[in-house]
């Protein structure tokens, strides 16, 4: 066997809460004898208003399920609270600890942050060693023959599909790996309970998703078995009644589950599928390159985080409307597949990918307001909350961003209700005042005859809001005001 390099080493995990497929812990457990396992709470995170019940939560339950697990195994995870370059110093003192190993994050204050913990234990006098784990392939490593990056996601993905056959990324190992590496309890030393949301002025909710590694692999085994979705993926997963999609968002947020897993799972399943199965497992590989592509994009472009990404379109006059955004948020627009996705967010925590789109576009175009304040909002009530994919997200629907929707092509909100909740099934489950409309008038109440709205037992404007906009008039604002944007940057 070879010799290890480090007696004690600390692995300080960020948004990889799991112990499987983790390459800092692996590496970690592979160069040392004896490991510790640490998460920063960091007060400084919690004022900016930035972080939501939802994600709290999620991270919360992942860590206390991490740590049931290292305690059952005879060691624990060191949870501090503070400064991370400050607490990960004096916590390396404590373990007597020789290096730190931690996985890279491409969101900005990540990066600074990681860098000055990485300056603090050298400093120390510890190696430190920082990996690339929360995305499949990185910044430098899908790239155009003349070394720019994509700015656009086919040929991003061609290349993305190229590497992967020449280079695959296999998932490190499972958590057994770690056998006989795990620092003892009475080594990694006494550290504060796991808080609850409450603690730091958040809400819980048993509706939110359930954040764990454990979660987060019955998912996957569950999406990826025979009937399970993945072969039905590309027909169902537009459809919010049918949850035909993985779920997994949550999970790759925390890092519950690594992406690595994911990816291969999919690539293993292709051999024996073919017609419509193949289809599937193709289309799902094709939304975990989307999210490589948006890491990669926040990275090359990190002005992305706060400004659009094309800068033409920092010339739109958004309208200033704190009603109408405020009936967007609760979801009493009138428009009901925009409320019932809504309603989903608030309640869940969670949205489906489609409603997103229509949301997003119905806010930035159909009520032409600012798109970063949909994405704030998003922050706030996403399980799933991830600064690249959700700016990517709405850079995309509201045609600021790489790669974007041709601002011209406006989401219907109507048509669309009609396409992918045919019934009305997903609209009467999130909006249960609506259970007496039917099918025909259910993307469009505002249509009912009066006969058939005294029947349906609801009043408009009474029971359920009246339109706030009438989305062909908005759609001719919003072409105005695009249109003026372009020609004003082109003048
Ligand atoms: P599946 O359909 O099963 O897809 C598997 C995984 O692929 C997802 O878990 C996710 O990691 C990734 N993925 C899927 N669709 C996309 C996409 N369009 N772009 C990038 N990655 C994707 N996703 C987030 O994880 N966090 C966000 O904050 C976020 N905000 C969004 C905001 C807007 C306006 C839009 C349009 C999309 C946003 N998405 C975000 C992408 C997408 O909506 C979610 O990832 C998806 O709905 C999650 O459901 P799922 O896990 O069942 O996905």
């Amino acid at each position: 066997m070879l010799p290890r390099r480090y007696e004690r080493s600390i692995a300080w995990l960020r948004r990889d809460l799991r112990t499987s497929d983790n390459r800092a812990l692996f590496e970690a457990a592979r160069d040392s004898d004896g490991v510790a396992l640490a998460f920063v709470l960091d007060p400084a995170l919690l004022p900016d208003g930035r972080l939501g019940s939802p994600l709290v939560q999620a991270f919360f339950t992942a860590l206390r399920a991490l740590r049931s697990e290292l305690r059952a195994r005879g060691s624990d995870l060191a949870l501090l609270e503070g400064d991370p370059a400050a607490e990960l110093v004096r916590f390396a003192r404590r373990a007597k600890a020789e290096a730190l190993f931690y996985n890279v994050d491409y969101e900005p204050a990540a990066i600074s942050r990681g860098e000055r913990v990485a300056a603090a234990l050298r400093a120390e006098g510890l190696d430190v060693y920082a990996g690339l784990d929360h995305v499949y392939f990185g910044v430098d490593e899908v790239r155009q023959h003349d070394g720019a990056p994509y700015k656009v996601f086919t040929p991003y993905k061609r290349r993305w599909l190229d590497r992967r056959a020449v280079a695959p990324r296999l998932p490190f190992p499972s958590s057994e790996a770690l056998e006989g590496r795990l620092l003892p309890l009475a080594d990694v030393g006494a550290s504060r309970a796991v808080p609850t949301p409450e603690e730091y002025g958040f809400t819980s909710s048993a509706a939110y998703p359930v954040v764990t590694q454990r979660r987060a692999y019955e998912l996957l085994e569950r999406f990826t078995r025979p009937g399970g979705g993945i072969d039905r993926y590309r027909e169902r997963r537009d459809e919010p009644a049918l949850g035909g999609t993985s779920k997994l968002s949550p999970q790759l947020r925390a890092g519950t589950i690594g992406i690595r897993t994911c990816v291969e799972r999919a690539f293993a399943l292709l051999p024996s599928s073919d017609g419509d199965a193949r289809a599937g497992i193709e289309a799902w590989l094709g939304e975990l390159i989307w999210r490589d592509f948006y890491q990669m994009v926040l990275r090359v472009w990190p002005h992305v985080a706060s400004g659009p990404f094309a800068d033409a379109t920092d010339r739109i006059a958004w309208r200033r409307n704190d009603a109408e955004f405020a009936a967007w948020c609760s979801g009493l627009t009138g428009y009901p597949i925009v409320d019932a996705a809504m309603r989903q967010l608030n309640v869940y925590g969670w949205m489906h990918n489609r409603l997103r789109m229509i949301v997003a576009s119905f806010l930035s175009k159909d009520l032409l307001i600012d798109w970063r304040l949909g994405e704030r909002y998003f922050e706030r009530q996403l399980a799933d909350a991830d600064l690249a994919q959700n700016n990517g997200g709405w850079q995309w629907s509201a045609s600021t961003g790489t790669d974007a929707v041709a601002y011209f092509r406006i989401f219907n909100p109507v048509a669309q209700s009609r396409r992918i909740d045919r019934e009305g099934v997903f609209v009467r489950r999130m909006l249960p005042e609506l259970r007496g409309v039917p099918a025909k008038y259910v993307h469009a109440p505002w249509e009912m005859p009066p006969l058939v709205e005294r029947a349906s037992g609801i009043v408009i404007g009474r029971d359920y809001p009246a339109r706030i906009v009438e989305h062909d008039l908005a759609r001719v604002r919003a072409l105005r005001v695009f249109s003026q944007a372009k020609a004003s940057a082109r003048g």
